[in-house]
């Protein structure tokens, strides 16, 4: 058993936090959170003085699968399985030492991300834990097609669902829009399936006991998604043919039935101004913080691994999406609330991880200084343990031995 003491525990529910406390952990799991002493004489003790233990990050969106750099779309003919799954592996690493514990990748090709989330389970590749979605079901020809999802009707819906939750997906994404990035797909402002396809989807997840991600920037499909009761909706941009286009009656709607909304705030977002204007980066930002003020539940999640134009979404850049949050107003507070439970809640693993609680995996870190004066010191990190197992940039203790 371990004590690790700091200056500061943040438990992860709002603005909860215990001044020179400390946790326990046994192996994988937490035992006991408190101040200092209430952990008796159970273990070796980890002091860090002036330092503040929290939760573990959650990423709510990435794509393991890309590298922040190439088109992806040229990527898919000139790179094996075999070697994609390497990068994975490298991605889920530099992720893992940003201090992000848990993240949920939403959308790849082959079901390489159930092979990756298993091998991470077993300690054979180093990284977060992983809440997999495989293959985004888009139209043929639609946003993201070549991760091999495609499905017109509902029919073809169900089985590509079914051959997701089949092949081990936690849960299921759907392109409830067109995008950014795909040559020849639709649009963004352009749905691409009606409320009543979007509810299949939804069904079908349901007799797994899974959720639903749904990309969405169209108005009308952040309304069939709201409809359909998919659980978090990624972007919410509010995209129209003339950029962002904020619909204050259209949030109500999304606040007032609790769906999540993850905006894929990322580090990299103030250099959107390069690629498509200053107005548009504003106009975006301003959805955002207006958002938070609807009382929509906005989680963290960074789109890691595609880039933006030219320039690379690095997947080690989260704490750069908080401040960026930080950034159009939101609270310290919350912002790592909205990075610990608050995701972790939406990607369904919220029993298990994203505060510290006695019976939950001891995911949790150590940052020098308190991010709740200054959300960048989440940027020191002092300690990563995943299930209790540590990793950092030089030390990594997660070999196969090791698990237990
Ligand atoms: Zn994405």
């Amino acid at each position: 058993m371990r004590i690790i003491r700091a200056a500061k525990v943040l438990t992860g529910r709002p603005g909860e936090a215990i001044e020179d406390g400390e946790v326990l952990v046994d192996g994988t799991k937490i035992v006991s959170v408190g101040p200092r002493g209430s952990a008796g004489e159970a273990g070796d003790v980890l002091d860090l003085p002036g330092h503040t233990v929290l939760p573990g990050m959650v990423d709510a969106h990435v794509h393991l699968g890309f590298d922040d750099k190439v088109d992806p779309v040229t990527r898919r003919s000139s790179e094996s399985d075999h070697h994609l799954l390497l990068r994975m592996a490298e991605n889920a690493r530099k992720l893992v030492s940003a201090g992000v514990t848990t993240a949920r990748d939403l959308g790849g090709r082959g079901f390489l991300d159930v092979v990756l989330r298993d091998a991470i389970e077993e300690g054979l590749a180093v990284g977060p834990h992983l809440v997999v979605a495989t293959r985004p079901i888009t139209i043929t020809g639609g946003h993201c097609w070549y991760m091999g999802g495609e499905a017109d009707d509902e029919p073809a819906i169900r089985r590509v669902a079914r051959e997701n939750l089949r092949a081990g997906a936690d849960c299921l994404k759907v392109m409830a829009s067109g995008g950014l990035m795909t040559p020849g797909a639709p649009p963004s402002w352009t749905p691409q399936y009606t409320t009543g396809q979007l509810r299949v989807v939804v069904e079908e997840a349901a007799t797994r006991g899974k959720h639903v991600a749904a990309h969405a920037h169209a108005h009308d499909s952040i309304r069939s998604s709201v409809e359909a009761g998919v659980t978090t909706i990624e972007h919410c941009s509010f995209f129209t043919p003339s950029g962002h286009q904020y619909d204050a009656r259209l949030a109500d709607l999304v606040a007032a039935s609790g769906t999540y909304v993850c905006p894929t705030v990322h580090g990299v977002i103030s250099r959107i101004a390069e690629v498509h204007g200053q107005q548009m980066l504003d106009a975006w930002l301003a959805g955002v913080a207006a958002m938070r003020d609807a009382g929509i539940r906005v989680i963290a999640g960074t789109d890691a691994g595609f880039a933006v134009g030219d320039i690379p979404n690095p997947t080690d850049g989260y704490v750069g999406g908080l401040e960026t949050f930080a950034s159009v107003g939101y609270g310290n507070a919350e912002i790592i609330e909205m990075a610990t439970i608050r995701a972790a809640d939406a990607c369904g693993v919220g029993e298990v991880t994203g505060s510290l609680d006695p019976g939950k995996r001891a995911d949790l870190i150590a940052v020098a200084g308190d991010p709740l004066e200054r959300i960048s010191d989440l940027r020191n990190l002092a300690l990563v343990l995943v299930s209790g197992r540590s990793v950092g940039q030089g030390t990594v203790d997660t070999v196969t031995t090791s698990v237990g």
